[in-house]
């Protein structure tokens, strides 16, 4: 019955609660499932919180006594940390741990299991979110944030990088980690690709128009893409009809995508858009071990260093030996660097002095919508008018 179904979940929720501090936060989600926040401190080791996830299930699996009649229960328990999430909003930690649950169950009564990056923050069998994330392509919701791409010094922009953002009626913007593998499960990455073709070139325009110089934009290409037989076609008919030149698109190509490339047309489309005059981004450099003989094969103008090299470059991270090899390899090959995850002004000072000459990152600009730019564009405008 729903009183004594109530009285369960009341006590459940007492015994979750009991061996929390005050900072931390417990909220009931849905019918069955709850929330733990565990406020940060410096006491919270990994082993404390597996301590803590473990005393609420053994406290769980105490039974319970409603209207004289004895319930035995059982709980699972998925854990996220933030320092495992590429980007640890709240809206992620939560998914992150829903999914982190969603294993545990699937493992057993009174389990637990912790997130990593291996497990796709949608589980295959979520057609729910794949129908939604596919209705939101066509709704408009799924847009392109820029984020721009500067000079090392910050003096000059000299392009934009198209990045995919879902604006949700009640969550607000999410990030591409959470919704891609959505994205993938529905088959529909030509048509995101497509969309954020689209903004670009149609960006272009309205920067030419309103007098703002934007050399090129980035758009990201995945393997599906690439296999298409219909890329190059579709690609120069978006570039007519916006009557763009090729060569303010830049397309970029994980590395890891281009390193195990054997597929024949992913070899054709790569040669055959830098054949017509668009730029080859080589993105996350570093991560897909490519060796430089295979990139050799395809005209890339610029490596994008992997941000992995740049967080600790001023702490005497592995980028501090690296970066300097990867920008004396790129110009031995006649390629451009861009350091990517520039986040702060000593980020900036160490890639411009290790030869660096473009860079992206928080120092010079989040991604950001349109509006939000076209506001930064004014500003700059009025701040540097006599
Ligand atoms: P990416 O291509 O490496 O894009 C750069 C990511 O780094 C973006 O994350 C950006 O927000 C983030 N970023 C930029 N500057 C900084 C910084 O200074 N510090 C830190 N920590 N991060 C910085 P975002 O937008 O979440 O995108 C994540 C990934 O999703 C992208 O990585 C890209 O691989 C993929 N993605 C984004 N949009 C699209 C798209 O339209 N199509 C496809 N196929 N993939 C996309
Ligand atoms: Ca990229
Ligand atoms: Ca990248």
């Amino acid at each position: 019955g729903r009183e004594a179904a109530d009285t369960l979940l009341c006590v459940s929720a007492d015994r979750i609660g009991a061996g929390l501090r005050r900072e931390d936060l417990v909220c009931r989600l849905d019918a069955d499932a709850f929330a733990v926040h565990l406020a940060p401190s410096e006491r919270l080791t990994f082993d404390a919180i597996l301590a803590v996830a473990e005393r609420i299930l053994r406290s769980l699996s105490e039974p319970i006594v409603v209207d004289g009649v004895t319930a035995y229960t059982s709980a699972s328990a998925g854990i996220a940390l933030p320092r495992t999430l590429h980007d640890p909003t709240g809206a992620m930690l939560l998914s992150a741990a829903e999914r982190a649950m969603v294993e545990a169950r699937a493992e057993g009564r009174g389990t637990l299991q912790v997130y990593s990056s291996e497990m796709s923050l949608v589980a295959r069998a979520d057609h729910a979110l794949a129908d939604e994330v596919a209705a939101a392509l066509e709704s408009g919701e799924i847009t392109a944030w820029m984020q721009p791409q500067v000079s090392v010094d910050g003096s000059q922009i000299l392009g934009m990088e198209a990045l995919a953002r879902w604006t949700h009626p009640e969550r607000g913007a999410i990030s591409p980690a959470e919704f891609l593998p959505a994205i993938e499960a529905a088959g529909r990455n030509e048509r995101l690709t497509e969309i954020m073709l689209v903004h670009a070139l149609k960006s272009l325009r309205h920067w030419d128009a309103t007098g703002y110089n934007v050399p090129c934009v980035g758009v990201n290409f995945g393997p599906a893409e690439l296999r298409s037989p219909r890329l190059i076609d579709k690609i120069k008919w978006e570039l007519n009809r916006f009557d763009i030149t090729p060569d303010r698109l830049c397309v970029e190509v994980l590395e890891s995508v281009m390193a195990q490339t054997d597929n024949d047309l992913v070899v054709r489309n790569i040669r055959a858009l830098g054949a017509m005059g668009c730029h080859i981004d080589l993105d996350d450099f570093g991560t897909g071990n490519a060796a430089i003989t295979s990139i050799r094969r395809f005209q890339v103008s610029r490596i994008k260093i992997d941000r992995s090299f740049v967080f600790d470059i001023d702490s005497g991270g592995l980028g501090a030996v690296l970066v300097p090899l990867m920008v004396r390899i790129a110009s031995e090959v006649g390629m451009e660097v861009v350091a990517e995850g520039v986040e702060t002004e000593a980020h900036a000072a160490i890639v411009r002095g290790m030869g660096a000459r473009f860079a992206q990152g928080w120092a010079f600009g989040k991604p950001m919508t349109a509006e939000d730019l076209e506001q930064r564009v004014h500003e700059t405008a009025s701040t540097t008018e006599p």
